[in-house]
C-alpha cells in the first residue's frame, strides 16, 4: 500500500493555507469535519470547550470503527499553530516545505494530521482491516495545552495513544517534565521616598532579597526552576508597595517538584519574615503571597509499556528505528498521560519549529502515514 505524495502533500499545504492561529480554529475545524466525513468517519464530535478556551470551536473527537479485533488506539494533534500566523503561503522546492518567510509554516502540527488525513484515506481506499481509532485534534494547544485541558477525557474511548506533535523524525518521546506556575506577590508599604521614606516598607527590596537565594537554573538533571518576569512599582520617588514575580518550576520527579517549589515559598516567606523595623516608624508591615498552579502533570513510560511495545514493533514492521527520548517541555500528551491515557510523542519530522524558517520533508510526511498505518493494522502490535 503505497502512500499518495502528492496527494498527502497537497491535502498538508491546504491545511497550513488555512490560518488557525491559537483561539481562531474555527475555518480550520470545519474543513476537518468535512474532510474526515468525506473518509468515512464513524462519528465527528466538537466538544464544548470553546466557552471555557476562548477558541472560535471546541476539541474533534473523530472515531472510524474498525474491523480488526484490537485495543482501539488514538492519534492526537493539535489545530493551532503560534504566530505570525497570518496569510500563510507554503513554497514547495523540490520535496522542502516552507513558509514564504512572513509566517510560521504550520506544520507544527498540520504535518500530523495531514499524515492522519492521508493513512485513513488509503486504509479506505485499499479496504485494509485495521484496528478502530480516534483522532483527537485539540485548540489552542501553543497557549498552554488549554484546549486539552479543558477536553472530558471520557470522550476519548481509547485508552492508549500517539501524540504526532515534535520535531525531527522517528523519535518518541517517552518523557517530559510536571510544571508548576508561580505567582508570588510581595506586599510593602508605600511612601514617599524623599519626605518620609521611613514610614515605607519596599516590597522590590524584600523580593530581591528572596530572589538572590531561590534556587533557578537548572537544579539537577531533571529539575529546573525559572523567574521570568516581575513587576511592580509605580515611580521612582515612591517606596514599591507591591511587586508581582512570576515563575516556573519543572521536574520529571513529582517530589522534586514540591521539594523546590516549597523551598521557593519558605524563602519568600522568610524573607518577609526576617523584615525588621528596629526605629517604629514603619505605617505597616510586609506580607507574602505564592500562589502554586499545576501547569501539567509529569509524563513518563517505560520502555516495556504496551504503548512503546506497539510503536516499536509498528515502526519495525516498515523497517524504521525509533529513537526514544525525554522531552524539556509540556505538551497535550502530558495532560492525556495526567488523565490515564497512556500517549507517547511521535514526531513528525517538522523542524525550527516555532520561527518563520520552520519546514518540513514530504519524505518524513510520507513516513509517518507508513507508521501510522503500521500502529492501526499491524495485528502483532
Ligand atoms: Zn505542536
Amino acid at each position: 500500500m503505497d502512500v499518495n505524495r502528492e496527494r498527502l502533500a497537497a491535502n498538508f499545504t491546504e491545511l497550513c493555507e488555512i490560518d488557525s492561529p491559537s483561539r481562531r480554529e474555527g475555518r480550520i475545524s470545519r474543513r476537518l469535519q468535512q474532510i474526515f466525513r468525506e473518509i468515512g468517519a464513524r462519528e465527528i464530535i466538537e466538544d464544548d470547550s470553546s466557552a471555557r478556551t476562548g477558541s472560535e470551536c471546541g476539541n474533534l473527537v473523530i472515531r472510524f470503527t474498525g474491523d480488526l479485533d484490537l485495543e482501539p488506539i488514538f492519534f492526537s494533534c493539535h489545530m493551532d499553530t503560534v504566530q505570525p500566523a497570518e496569510g500563510v503561503r507554503v513554497k514547495r522546492i523540490g520535496d522542502l516545505f516552507t513558509s514564504a518567510g512572513d509566517t510560521v509554516l504550520g506544520s507544527d502540527d498540520k504535518s500530523g494530521i495531514a499524515a492522519c488525513i492521508e493513512a485513513m484515506r488509503l486504509l479506505r481506499e485499499s479496504k485494509r482491516p485495521h484496528r478502530p481509532v480516534e483522532l483527537v485534534i485539540t485548540t489552542c494547544e501553543e497557549v498552554g495545552l488549554v484546549g486539552a485541558k479543558a477536553l472530558d477525557p471520557k470522550l476519548v474511548q481509547a485508552k492508549e495513544g500517539y501524540a504526532l506533535d515534535s520535531s525531527g523524525f522517528a523519535r518518541v518521546i517517552t518523557h517530559a517534565p510536571a510544571a508548576n506556575r508561580l505567582t508570588i506577590t510581595v506586599n510593602g508599604v508605600a511612601a514617599h521616598a524623599g519626605l518620609h521614606p521611613e514610614w515605607g516598607v519596599s516590597a522590590l527590596i524584600l523580593a530581591a532579597q528572596a530572589l538572590a537565594r531561590v534556587p533557578a537554573g537548572r537544579i539537577d538533571e531533571e529539575t529546573t526552576a525559572n523567574f521570568g518576569t516581575i513587576s511592580g512599582g509605580a515611580a521612582s520617588n515612591i517606596v514599591p508597595e507591591k511587586v508581582v514575580i512570576e515563575g516556573e518550576v519543572r521536574s520529571h520527579s513529582m517530589e522534586k517538584l514540591a521539594r523546590v517549589t516549597g523551598e521557593i515559598e519558605e524563602i519568600f516567606t522568610a524573607a518577609v519574615t526576617a523584615w525588621s523595623d528596629p526605629a517604629g516608624s514603619a505605617k505597616g508591615s510586609p506580607s507574602v503571597h505564592v500562589e502554586v498552579r499545576q501547569d501539567f502533570p509529569v509524563m513518563r513510560l517505560q520502555r516495556e509499556d504496551r504503548v512503546l511495545r506497539r510503536v516499536e514493533a509498528a515502526a519495525r514492521s516498515i523497517g524504521m528505528t525509533l529513537s526514544y527520548e525525554r522531552a524539556g517541555g509540556g505538551s497535550d500528551a502530558n495532560i492525556f498521560n495526567g488523565h490515564g491515557l497512556a500517549t507517547a510523542i511521535i514526531a513528525t519530522g517538522m523542524t525550527n519549529v516555532h520561527s518563520t524558517k520552520e519546514q518540513v520533508e514530504l519524505q518524513d510526511m510520507v513516513d509517518l502515514t507508513r507508521l501510522l498505518i503500521a500502529l492501526l493494522t499491524e495485528p502483532s502490535c
